[in-house]
């Protein structure tokens, strides 16, 4: 009896050894099964672990004769067999293989079966399975020597939970660290959520996600990755989704955490899962809202490749904690584009100072001169100013058209700076501005119109309209040679939507090369024929501000020494 208790101390001393000494427990399953079966001379052994998810036992190793018999993928419902009742009933079940008890036991060849539950703190948690001779281990403490064996698992497995959760812990720190370095890197906002995505995808080995961003008007911007390369190329598909068509959302964007769900619409699905999935009914799918200056800027829904496989609590967490991160960077980088929109804001309105000063140093100054060297002249009374009274007056009378154009260009450059056309649209009809500005006009130079019968209206801005004209047909009346004439023509394309409206001279004509800087403010045409032309080179740029804040494009055709033709387009009213 002493030599058994010895030689049964020895055995135990000898297992526990291989056992514990392992870390991983998918090694400690293939140790302990080739340990157990070897120092205890038995035919096969197997070990088995619960899945509580699935209430099935799966075979994690085996080794022995009974090889070709089992096979290595083996899954057994918990509710069949001897290997299901040990495991239900934390009880050993020991039985001879025969013809009465094939259908429960796990092979068919006469053995004797023992099934020994492995439980961690009172729950099983795996079941030992061991084939011996039917005569052998038939006593009772033989068989509580595979319940002592099962023990020394149990705390085997309890220990590589515990080191791997440790080690778990450790990296999943590490990675909070990394993450939090590389999500603060950035402050642009699509660059902090493509660098999210990347990490939720590292972490959440095999998954595939959607990002949902939220626009204005409870619209979002849905891109969907399929892989690590699709956010590095960013050939992911964009879409915009109504927040709202999405009940999935819901919950997540009230409760702010991250949550599983089963209930995912298809077209929020990252691409193919759709098809793959005849329901999604018993799909999770892993919904994270992402916060940013406390209020809601988009989810992130994550997908597992292959059936059904759920979140565990861990990755939950780790996900909210990053998103938590993400939502610091967020905050960072909406913050950042405040402030960009801010300095543009500032720098366009440095500019506007600098024009108006241009404007009042210059261009209003001459015109002053001018004007207070006649008004000295005429001071000095009749004799001085002798037959040249008309020309006097004149030219201040031009003059001073001159300073009010000035100052009218000016008001209108300080509202385009600061971002404020206001147009108030309405259905214009094009003949009355053009009619009003001819007959104002017609002294001046000769008119021809190409006005069709029944022209449609526009959809403008009357006084604006009427500005852009004016703006045009005093330029060709500007800068015409001899023999100017000016047609001024409407053409509508009723299947484009638009009013084609030009104003044609014989003038100067411009270089080429002049062309594309004619548009820009303060440009102007240093040849001699412009030259003696007073102007500030401000009209083009105001008349391309407002075709433009009308929707319509402006162009120029030329020839030197045989005129221009500005044309733009506006639209027509519906
Ligand atoms: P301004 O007439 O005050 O100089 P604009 O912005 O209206 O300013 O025009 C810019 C420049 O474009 C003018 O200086 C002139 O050289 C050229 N330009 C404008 N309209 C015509 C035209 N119809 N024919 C020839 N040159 C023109």
């Amino acid at each position: 009896m002493e030599a058994e208790i010895s030689r049964r101390l020895g055995l135990f001393n000898e297992i526990g050894r291989v056992v514990l000494s392992a870390l991983d427990q998918d090694e400690i399953y293939k140790v302990a099964v080739d340990a157990i079966r070897f120092s205890m001379g038995l035919k096969h052994v197997a070990l088995f672990s619960i899945d509580y998810q699935f209430s099935d036992l799966v075979l994690k190793a085996q080794t022995g004769d009974l090889m070709s018999i089992i096979p290595n993928q083996l899954r057994k419902n918990m509710s069949a067999g001897f290997l299901g009742k040990a495991a239900r009933t934390a009880c050993l079940q020991t039985v001879v293989v025969s013809r009465d008890n094939l259908s429960e036991t796990l092979v068919g060849h006469p053995v004797r079966e023992i099934y020994v539950p492995v439980s961690i703190a009172g729950q099983p948690y795996a079941v030992l399975y061991v084939a011996c001779d039917p005569q052998a281990n038939t006593r009772p403490f033989e068989l509580s020597a595979f319940e002592t064996i099962a023990g020394l698992l149990g705390i085997a497995i309890e220990n590589a939970r515990v080191f791997t959760e440790v080690n778990q812990i450790q990296r999943d720190l590490g990675l909070l660290l990394d993450s939090s370095k590389d999500l603060n890197s950035s402050l642009e906002v699509n660059s902090i959520i493509d660098r999210l995505a990347y990490r939720l995808m590292e972490i959440i080995a095999d998954s595939r996600l959607a990002v949902i961003q939220c626009q204005a008007d409870e619209k979002a911007t849905l891109k969907r990755y399929y892989s690590k390369a699709s956010i590095e190329n960013r050939n992911y598909s964009v879409m915009t989704i109504r927040v709202a068509d999405h009940p999935e959302l819901a919950e997540p964007s009230v409760s702010r955490k991250a949550t599983v769900t089963y209930h995912v619409d298809s077209s929020i699905l990252p691409r193919n899962v759709a098809d793959q999935l005849k329901s999604t009914e018993t799909t999770p799918f892993l919904v994270i809202p992402l916060i940013a200056k406390d209020s809601l800027v988009g989810f992130i829904v994550v997908n597992k490749f292959g059936f059904r496989r759920s979140f565990t609590e861990k990755e939950v967490s780790i996900c909210q904690a990053l998103s938590n991160l993400a939502s610091i960077s967020l905050q960072n980088g909406s913050l950042f584009e405040q402030i960009n929109v801010a300095n543009e804001q500032l720098q366009r309105l440095s500019n506007l100072k600098s024009d108006l000063l241009h404007i009042i140093s210059h261009d209003l100054k001459s015109p002053l001169t001018v004007i207070s060297g006649y008004a000295e002249i005429l001071l000095d009374g009749p004799d001085r100013v002798a037959e040249n009274w008309g020309t006097i007056l004149q030219e201040i009378i031009s003059q001073t058209r001159m300073m009010a154009r000035l100052i009218e260009d000016t008001l209108a450059i300080s509202k385009i700076e600061s971002g404020i056309i206001e147009l108030n649209l309405e259905d214009v009809d094009i003949m009355y501005p053009i009619e009003n500005l001819v007959a104002i006009h017609q002294h001046e130079c000769a008119f021809r119109k190409n006005l069709p019968q029944g022209l449609p209206k526009v959809k403008a801005d009357k006084l604006r309209l009427h500005e852009i004209l004016d703006n045009l047909i005093t330029n060709a009346i500007k800068y015409a040679g001899e023999g100017n004439e000016i047609t001024v023509s409407a053409v509508p394309d009723l299947k484009t939507g638009w009013m084609v409206v030009a104003v044609k001279d014989k003038g100067f004509g411009i270089p080429e090369s002049e062309i594309p800087n004619l548009f820009k403010k303060f440009y102007r045409i240093k040849n001699d024929a412009s030259r003696r032309i007073s102007g500030t080179g401000l009209g083009l740029y105001i008349v391309k501000q407002m075709v433009e804040a009308h929707a319509g494009k402006i162009w120029v055709e030329s020839k030197l020494n045989e005129g221009s033709t500005f044309a733009f387009t506006l639209p027509l009213s519906q």
